[in-house]
């Protein structure tokens, strides 16, 4: 070997310890920030070699685009794992950690909601403008605050992280709200801890009398069929917690939904309710 191959063989060498050091990154960087991999191709300077680079660098970045994208759809799936199989306030400390990984999360969020027909906040959305705008409405779990933005009402939004002022960031367990001053409580897709009944209790608590409780869920987690809980049993504890029931609407391929309304007279003591399990949602790789 020459000295001139050893020393270009030393320089590649290094190169490539650089390159490696520089991809180090937390996965709610790498996603959140769209982590660019850079891939750099250097050119002694012939002009054809110009061509060979622009071929190149798009059949690289359409592998990226792909890496990039499988990447973010891997750490999606961690994180919904993750917020269906915790507790609201761990779920509030994980994110209170590493708040770039609620972007992520909403970004796969939104790219699987992109391929259901028909989105559960639309119908919501729908029954509220249907009804006064003088209705005050809390949206439990609001994500990106879409409903707050689509109705004339008053809406209090919540949600495990604030990107945006009219979002309340807090477990929704235990909000800032007054005991019965609201007239619509939703979950749209969001009963997502283990300790989901504590979240209806907080809407029990701040509905006033005859409020309504619109909760769209997932269908899969109310299959008996494939581990997931029996809606008769949901809609039972739901009434048992001081809840009417008052339509459902089970139509939907992707979603069931729930009315109840909060019923007039309460029990003097909260009962002791056996809840079914909510079965997670875990998306599938796609
Ligand atoms: N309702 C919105 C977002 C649904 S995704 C929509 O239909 O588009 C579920 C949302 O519930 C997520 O943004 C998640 O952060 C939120 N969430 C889950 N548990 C929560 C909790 N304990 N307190 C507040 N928000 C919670």
């Amino acid at each position: 070997m020459t000295d001139v191959q050893r020393r270009s063989k030393k320089r590649k060498r290094g190169g490539r310890s650089r390159r490696k050091k520089k991809e180090e990154c937390t996965p709610a960087a790498a996603a959140a920030n769209n982590a660019s991999v850079s891939v750099s191709v250097s050119v002694s300077s012939s002009t054809c070699a110009s061509s060979v680079v622009r071929s190149a660098s798009k059949s690289s970045s359409s592998f990226l685009d792909k890496m990039k994208a499988k990447l973010s759809g891997g750490y999606f799936r961690m994180i919904n794992e993750k917020l269906y199989t915790c507790s609201g306030d761990e779920a509030l400390n994980y994110f209170k950690e590493d708040p770039a990984l609620f972007n992520v999360y909403h970004s796969g969020y939104q790219e699987q909601m992109s391929h259901w027909p028909v989105q559960p906040n639309d119908i919501i959305i729908k029954w509220i403008n249907d009804r006064s705008p003088s209705l005050v409405v809390v949206d439990f779990g609001c994500g990106d605050a879409r409903l707050s933005r689509s109705v004339k009402n008053k809406v209090f939004s919540f949600d495990l992280v604030s990107n945006d002022p009219a979002v309340i960031a807090c477990d929704m367990s235990n909000t800032p709200l007054d005991t019965s001053s609201v007239d619509v409580a939703v979950f749209c897709l969001s009963l997502m801890g283990t300790n989901f009944p504590n979240y209806l209790q907080e809407a029990n608590r701040v509905l006033k009398h005859r409020g309504w409780l619109l909760i769209a869920e997932v269908k899969s987690r109310f299959d008996p069929n494939t581990g997931g809980a029996d809606p008769n049993e949901f809609v039972k504890s739901t009434c048992e917690l001081g809840f009417a029931s008052m339509t459902q609407d089970f139509s939907n391929k992707m979603f069931l939904l729930f009315y109840f309304q909060k019923k007039e007279k309460q029990r003097p003591k909260e009962p002791q309710i056996k809840w079914p399990e909510l079965k997670p949602c875990l998306y599938k790789r796609r």
